[in-house]
């Protein structure tokens, strides 16, 4: 089974001409109100291509909380593990101009009490967890306690966004990290010396992890451990929509290893996914099912 620990917000999102400046207003189109957030991108990701899946967060008892548990659930998630109050649900205020570029302002809300006991109380979900995979959406001290908490024979995955520096502890427990070009380049800091994501692979590696994984966008990903470095090979799609392709690449490669894949076997599957949820808008409701997935 796979635990998900991590966010979940409400994307509040509004077209515009032109993004607003310093001062000013403008006026925009309807309000869309997605369910969003890595963690509860990432569950409903992997509950959707059949995993047994269970989120580990925290939301505001109020609509928008509702709205993600909702989500959680049609999508088949185990929510036991969405706690309920405490702020108000996370929420990401996203204005997109005619080009595709956005401008986003979150408050993390709900997430950013996700605490460290949050984490120790919910032991049994670790105990049924061969695998579980982390963001950065919630307080680094959370992040802490999940690498303290692991069951014995677990696997830990982390995509470190938003990327910051990590401690140690958390760095060496990653079987993955997996990173895009800008957070490896974040997380390696002075260090990232070179344009070539095979060293940056290498570079990450001496950083502690047992293994880690670059994702390329379109040109697919780069998988490296103690084994080597090797390219996992991109499916050619019509990219419609980009958004959340990272969180359903990171459910995808956490699932596979979770049933006993190798990192090369199950990167390989995730490119595969990330492919297809880039072939539709949105992030949740771009995410493939299995049968999906076989078709690409
Ligand atoms: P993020 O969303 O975190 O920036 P990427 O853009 O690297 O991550 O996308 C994650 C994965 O999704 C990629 O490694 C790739 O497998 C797949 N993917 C993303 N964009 C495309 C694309 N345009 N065509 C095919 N696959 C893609």
């Amino acid at each position: 089974d796979l635990l998900v620990v991590g966010s979940a917000n409400a994307d509040l999102v509004i077209g515009v001409e032109r993004r607003p400046g310093a001062g000013e207003t403008v006026l925009g189109s309807d309000l869309a109100v997605h369910p969003g957030g890595k963690g509860a991108n990432q569950a409903v990701a992997a509950a959707r291509l059949g995993a047994r899946t269970a989120l580990l967060a925290r939301v505001g008892d109020d609509d928008y909380g509702r709205l993600l548990l909702d989500s959680q659930r049609a999508a088949g998630v185990d929510p036991v593990g969405v706690l309920v109050g405490g702020a108000p649900t996370g929420v990401a205020l996203i204005t997109v101009d005619p080009s595709g570029d956005n401008s986003i302002v979150v408050s993390p809300g709900a997430n950013g009490r996700l605490t460290p006991e949050d984490v120790r109380a919910a032991g049994s979900l670790f105990h049924a967890s061969r695998v579980v995979s982390a963001q950065l959406e919630i307080p680094l001290e959370s992040v802490v306690e999940v690498v303290r908490n692991l069951a014995p024979d677990s696997r830990f995955v982390l995509n470190p966004s938003p990327p910051r520096p990590l401690p140690r502890e958390v760095l060496a427990a990653c079987d993955p990290l997996i990173v895009n070009e800008h957070e490896a380049k974040v997380i390696l800091g002075e260090s990232c010396v070179s344009e070539r994501p095979e060293d940056w692979a290498g570079l990450l590696l001496a950083k502690g992890p047992r293994s880690v994984v670059v994702t390329l966008g379109a040109e697919g990903a780069l998988v490296a451990s103690a084994e080597g470095v090797c390219r996992v090979p991109s499916v050619k799609v019509e990219a419609v929509d980009t958004t959340g392709a990272g969180d359903a690449f990171t459910a995808a490669l956490a699932w596979r290893l979770g049933t006993g894949a190798s990192l090369a076997e199950a990167a390989a599957y995730a490119a595969r996914v990330g492919a297809a949820a880039v072939t539709r808008a949105g992030a949740q409701e771009s995410y493939p099912t299995a049968a999906e997935v076989e078709a690409l």
